[in-house]
């Protein structure tokens, strides 16, 4: 059983705390593993030093704690690609694709569209969200679902299923998102019934924020469904 919080910014991207900031916090609470996930688009430019930093405090914490490095990039298409130089990730530890727009044929659905056509947001999603899960550069999905929900979007029960069921052999793990709540129980009991493995993120963007979303959990308890 371990405690692990796969999903947490820093102030290389638009977190407060730095990297050493949130180790030496998650190394207090008692965490075994975490990894400090930063936004990245096509021509982020700190990749490396952000890299680098992670590294050092690897080997620094090694013993007290695992740390691993993640980056987090949009769906840009419904080819399921993201927005992220796939050369240069390739040395994070994670590669998340995050849904933070929903993309249409060309570009991208206007947020106020997405509770408006409802229909067309869900078909959208879901082709992408397809795609995604054949995307070798990916290994796992951010917060799955929240774009919808944040818009009052349900996903209905038929799609979580045929989800689950493209994600069990996709090998891709999803992440369960503390901030947001997704996916909710019913879609988190199809993925593990498919052998989707999950890992809990807060996707906390501060150390206030962090405690504060682990509050619920105690220290001895395992963040995985694994
Ligand atoms: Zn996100
Ligand atoms: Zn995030």
């Amino acid at each position: 059983m371990t405690r692990t919080d796969i999903h947490i910014h820093s102030s290389f991207s638009d977190g407060l705390a730095t990297p050493r900031q949130i180790v030496e916090f998650a190394v207090s609470r008692q965490f075994d593993r975490i990894c400090i996930t930063d936004h990245v688009r096509i021509d982020t430019a700190w990749l490396d030093e952000f890299f680098e930093e992670i590294e050092a405090l690897k080997e620094e914490f090694a013993g007290s704690i695992e740390v691993l490095a993640g980056v987090e990039a949009k769906v840009l298409d419904f080819s399921g690609r993201i927005d992220a130089d796939l050369g240069r990730v390739s040395r994070a530890d994670l590669v998340f694709a995050a849904f933070h727009r929903i993309p249409r044929a060309k570009g991208f659905m206007a947020r106020r569209d997405i509770g408006r056509n409802k229909a067309e947001a869900l078909e959208n999603w879901f082709t992408s969200m397809k795609a995604v899960l054949s995307n070798p550069a990916v290994d796992i999905i951010a917060h799955p679902g929240n774009i919808l929900k944040m818009s009052g979007v349900r996903i209905p029960t038929y799609l979580k299923e045929e989800i689950a069921s493209l994600a069990g052999p996709s090998g891709k793990v999803f992440e369960h998102n503390l901030k947001y709540g997704v996916p909710d129980g019913g879609f988190l009991s199809l993925l593990v019934s498919e052998g989707v493995q999950i890992l809990l993120g807060s996707d906390a963007h501060s150390i206030a924020e962090l405690d504060e979303l682990w509050s619920d959990w105690p220290a001895n308890a395992s963040s995985g469904h694994m």
